[in-house]
């Protein structure tokens, strides 16, 4: 008992000598979670710039892949066919392909636009100043910590872009991401055959020398994924016809070989990869511009909403107009400009200076029986729970 007393007495004076060693009268929880976060500070400060430059290469790259592939294998396919499909092909991938560029290198060059600087302090009478900046913030603007700047209307950094996406911006960067959307689409509809056929066929079908191959992505195909084909492969190989043995190739024998194989495969699997990703990507996106709100915009609603729900009552976004004008405004439609600047590449400003914003109708806060009634219900719930705890 008495070295049961000594050791613990022992304990508690470690114990008590290390918390007075670490005992700091500024610490607190957000003082913990902000000394947890610093390397991630240290990464978005340091590494994130040289990422968006190499995710804006990665993306030139892989869109010029696809299009050199479409350009040396699918053009000489659609060539076979008739003259008027051949013509909507070409103008339907042209027009696409134009606009992916137009509206990437737009998005990714144009300034998302800086609010006015060099205001003195004394002369700050906005109600919003940028802790960062030291200057005032418009309604709608937010600081980026990668850029380390204020950006008008921002929506987020995008480091596919390598830039923010506000203000003068937000234009190119939707249309640029529903016209690569559509873009894989194309690709992925008008390669779905050629694909099918050349992931369940071998690459050895196509050239008699690399027969004999060891190279597993030219016998990348069937070989892999099924027993039975497995089977008929080995017996292609031994065969002095093998083309005989496999239904034939969509675009005729003449306009095959083994590159074409894995380019095909690989020019699918990219595409119809990009489609989920950016199909989803342009839901959201979609969504918050038919609301008349940014990504930042969207968590600041989500919770104005939550605090006035507790209060029994409901919260309108101010910036939401309606979603036919949210989109015009976008856009840049208006009586002297059609649609056609969406179709066709157009370098038009938006409306507007990105500082001073027009309010919605509607009011900011209004009563609501049901949100009423539920929150009555909650705060009863809470009396309730509070109750049974004495
Ligand atoms: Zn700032
Ligand atoms: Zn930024």
């Amino acid at each position: 008992m008495g070295l049961y007393r000594k050791l613990n007495e022992y304990y508690r004076v470690l114990a008590l000598t290390l918390r007075s060693l670490a005992h700091d009268t500024c610490r607190s929880r957000y003082f913990i979670v902000d000394a947890a976060f610093e390397p991630v500070y240290w990464f978005v400060d340091n590494v994130a710039c040289y990422i968006g430059m190499i995710f804006v290469v990665l993306v030139t790259l892989l869109t010029a892949s696809v299009v050199i592939i479409w350009y040396f294998y699918l053009l000489p396919l659609i060539r076979t066919f008739n003259s008027l499909w051949v013509f909507g092909h070409i103008i339907i991938a042209h027009w696409l392909l134009i606009n992916i560029v137009f509206h990437y290198f737009k998005a990714v060059f144009t300034d998302p636009g800086i609010p006015p600087q060099g205001t003195p302090m004394e002369k700050i009478t906005s109600a919003l100043v940028c802790r960062k900046c030291i200057q005032p913030k418009p309604p709608r603007a937010h600081h980026c910590s990668v850029c380390n700047k204020c950006f008008l209307k921002m929506d987020h950094h995008c480091p596919w872009m390598n830039n923010c996406i506000g203000f003068y911006n937000h234009r190119y960067f939707i249309l640029f991401c529903i016209f690569m959307w559509l873009g894989t689409l194309y690709v992925c509809f008008t390669t779905f055959d050629l694909f099918t056929y050349h992931f369940f066929h071998p690459a050895t079908i196509f050239d008699t020398e690399k027969r004999e191959t060891n190279n597993i992505f030219l016998k990348f195909g069937p070989a892999i994924f099924f027993k039975d084909l497995l089977q008929s492969v080995k017996t292609v190989e031994q065969s002095s016809a093998p083309i005989f043995k496999y239904r034939d190739h969509p675009g005729g024998w003449d306009h095959s070989d083994s590159y074409e194989h894995l380019a095909i495969i690989y020019l699918f699997l990219l595409c119809s990869a990009v489609t989920c990703a950016l199909g989803l990507l342009n839901l959201w996106h979609m969504w918050l511009i038919s609301h008349g709100q940014t990504s930042i915009e969207a968590h600041i609603n989500t919770k104005e909403k939550q605090k006035a729900a507790k209060r029994g009552m409901g919260y309108n976004n101010p910036y939401d107009y309606d979603w036919k004008q949210n989109w015009k405004y976008l856009l840049g439609i208006n009586h002297s400009r059609s649609f056609l600047c969406v179709l066709l590449p157009s370098g038009h400003l938006p409306d507007g200076d990105g500082i001073r914003w027009p309010r919605s109708k509607k009011p900011l806060y209004y009563y609501d029986q049901t949100i009423a009634s539920r929150s009555r219900w909650t705060f009863n719930m809470s009396k309730l729970k509070k109750l049974f705890r004495c």
